[in-house]
Parts: structure tokens; sequence; C-alpha cells
């Protein structure tokens, strides 16, 4: 019996009746690409997230590229972030024309106010900031809005791994400028293919997002400006709208989940090693993250006992083959580098019994003994 790291089936085994429901209803309406669902979809989502506005698109890569071109950056702009996130943060920048720039990180594996400073008051021709909300947690939007509003830089929220979470009292998506999801299958609103949306509070923003998602259209054939084709199709979007009504429900699971990790590992691994929800931010733990040393063997030990674990990421942006000879360093990077070599990431899905979490925290007692 081995207990794997997601288990994005589990989802659907959950669902399967209202899903099966709804696919059969999209295939009958005859409509597939930007109808009733995704209409609904969009409408749902943004009130979930406490916004005005949301559109639907085809990936959160998408997402993050086309708020960053609604804003009007583009080529010879910098856009800063962090190297710890998923290659599609900065692939998007890139798509977007603009030329990513990093700054470090902070304890949570957030985006570092302090670390951002120094970026903006060192760097010249930053357009704007994409601040991940990395594992669940939100970047620390208050601290981090101080530091931009002196230099007058948007912030974008990726928010890919982070639907539900709260800052401020204020959810993932509802904070900065306009927020980029995925709906990638293993997120904590998943679908069953490719998907993103975008959620904003700003009416123009969106009404250019929408335009640009199909091809500048904003009236039907008529190209008002170059655009794209990103959209979120019929069926993902009715899967979507079965999902997002238990979305709340699974992120309480996933931290009934991570209170078991906490309690079970916290005389062994120090408060300082394990995920934790922080003043005024709650924690949706899209993944459970630990700082171990010898991580590598305690993976591999912990493989042997059955437990599936995942190393989000292993190697930052910054030092990967397709970046590392081409990526302009402004300031150090040490907490990201630091980190990058002890992060292991725990089994983490709503289904998973709380039992079965009760053993990965025995074979985490044995593995690091
Ligand atoms: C998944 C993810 C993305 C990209 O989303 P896709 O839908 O796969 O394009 C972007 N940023 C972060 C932090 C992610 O985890």
């Amino acid at each position: 019996m081995t207990t794997p790291q997601c288990n994005p089936k589990a989802s659907y085994l959950a669902h399967s009746d209202a899903i099966d429901q709804a696919m059969k209803r999209v295939l009958d309406s005859g409509r597939y690409i930007l109808g009733e669902e995704c209409e609904a979809f969009e409408r749902s989502f943004a009130e979930f997230c406490g916004v005005g506005h949301c559109i639907g698109v085809a990936s959160g890569t998408d997402a993050i590229e086309l708020i960053l071109r609604a804003l009007g950056v583009g080529r010879g702009d910098l856009v800063a972030t962090v190297a710890n996130t998923a290659v599609a943060t900065v692939a998007a920048i890139e798509r977007a024309g603009a030329t990513p720039v990093f700054a470090d990180i902070e304890d949570g594996f957030v985006l570092s106010p302090e670390s951002l400073d120094s970026l903006l008051a060192s760097t010249k021709g930053v357009k704007a900031v994409v601040a991940v909300h990395l594992f669940g947690l939100c970047a620390d939007m208050d601290r981090l809005s101080a530091v931009t509003s002196k230099y007058g830089i948007p912030v974008v929220e990726d928010c890919a791994q982070a639907h539900g979470a709260v800052c401020s009292g204020r959810r993932a998506g509802s904070i900065g400028v306009a927020g980029a999801f995925s709906f990638y299958p293993t997120k904590n609103l998943g679908a069953f293919g490719d998907g993103g949306a975008i959620t904003t509070g700003d009416a123009a923003l969106a009404e250019r997002i929408r335009a640009l998602r199909q091809y500048g259209w904003r009236t039907r054939f008529i190209s008002s400006e170059p655009g794209v084709n990103s959209r979120l199709d019929e069926l993902q979007a009715a899967i979507l709208n079965v999902k997002l009504a238990s979305l709340d429900d699974g992120n309480d699971r996933r931290r009934a989940i991570a209170g078991i990790y906490f309690d079970g590992l916290k005389n062994r691994l120090g408060l300082e090693n394990l995920p934790h929800d922080l003043p005024g931010r709650r924690h949706v733990y899209h993944q459970f993250v630990i700082r171990v040393r010898r991580r590598d063997e305690v993976k591999k030990e912990l493989d042997s006992l059955g437990v599936g674990t995942a190393v989000h990421y292993p190697v930052p942006v910054h030092l990967q083959p397709a970046f590392k000879d081409r990526i302009r360093i402004c300031v150090p990077l040490s907490k990201t580098e630091a980190f990058n070599d002890e992060i292991l990431s725990l089994p983490m899905f709503p289904e998973l019994p709380p039992d079965c979490a009760r053993s990965v925290v025995d074979a985490i007692g044995k593995a690091i003994r």
C-alpha cells in the first residue's frame, strides 16, 4: 500500500455523478466554447473571490501573460518575481515580451518585501511585480504594496496554488491589480484538462483582457488590437461549476491534514521547518512543504516505506538550463537557493484519509532518525 503525493482521480470519483451529468449537458447543448457554462463559472468565481470581474482563459500561464499585456507591459520592460516558482510564472512574463528579474523569498517561501525593495531601488525599468502565492500561502500583500506604491508599480497575483487563500480578510485574486488562476487537474480547484481564469476589480482592465483572449475582438470578427486564442472551454467550465461548490470543503480537508502533519512533526522538525498560517494569512495547503536535512535520502527512505513525496521545485528558475546563461541577477537570492536543497512536499489532497496522514508522520519519524 502506497500513499500517493497527489491524486487527481480521487477528486473525479468524489463528484463523478455530478461531473458526468454536467459533461453530458454540455455535449447535448451544441455549444462548446464561450457559452453558458463559462459565463456561469465566471460569475460564481468572481463572487467566490470577492471581485467584480472574472475572465476564463485556457491556462494559468495564459492568465499571467494576458494580465501583463493588458497592463501595457511588453518588450523592453522588466517584471519582478521569485525564482522558486513553477517555470510557468516566468515563461508567461517572457511570452508577454518582458524580461524577468528576481527578488529573494522570506519564511513561508514567498516574495520578500525587503528584497523586492532593494531590487526596485537598484534596477530601473521594472513595470510590474508578479507575487506568487506559493503552496497555498499568500505573499504578504500589505507589506508588498507598501513597497510597490513607493515606485507606482502594480502587483499581479499568481494565484495558481492559492484558490481560496486569505490575506488580511481578502481572498487571493482580489488584492492586487489582478489575479491569475490555473485549473490544472492537481490545483486546489482543478479541471480535467487545462484551464485558467483572471480576476480583477478593474472594469477597464477586464474589458481589455476579454478582448485579448479572443483575437482582440470587441465585436465578433473585428480585431481591435492584436490578441490571442485563450478561452476556457465549456466542458472544463462545467466541471469547474460542479467542483467550485466544494472548494471551501476541500480546503478545510487540506487544512485538517496539515494539522495532523504539523502536530505530529513539530517536535521533530521544529516550527521553522513546517508550514503554518501566518498572522492575517490563511493557508490552503496546495502543498505541505517541509524542510529536512539529507532531503534526497529522506525522500528515498519514504519511498521505500510507501510514502510518495515530490520536490517543488528541484531547480529554481534562474538556474534552469533554459534560463541560467541569460538571466540577470540583480539582488542576492540567498534564501531561494538555501531552501532549495531541503524542501520536500508531503502527500496532500482533500481525499487523503486522516489515518494515512498519521502513517506519513510515522514514516517521517523513521526516515529522519
Ligand atoms: C500551475 C502554475 C502555473 C501555471 O498554470 P498552467 O495552468 O499550468 O499554465 C503558474 N504559476 C504557478 C505558481 C503554478 O503552480
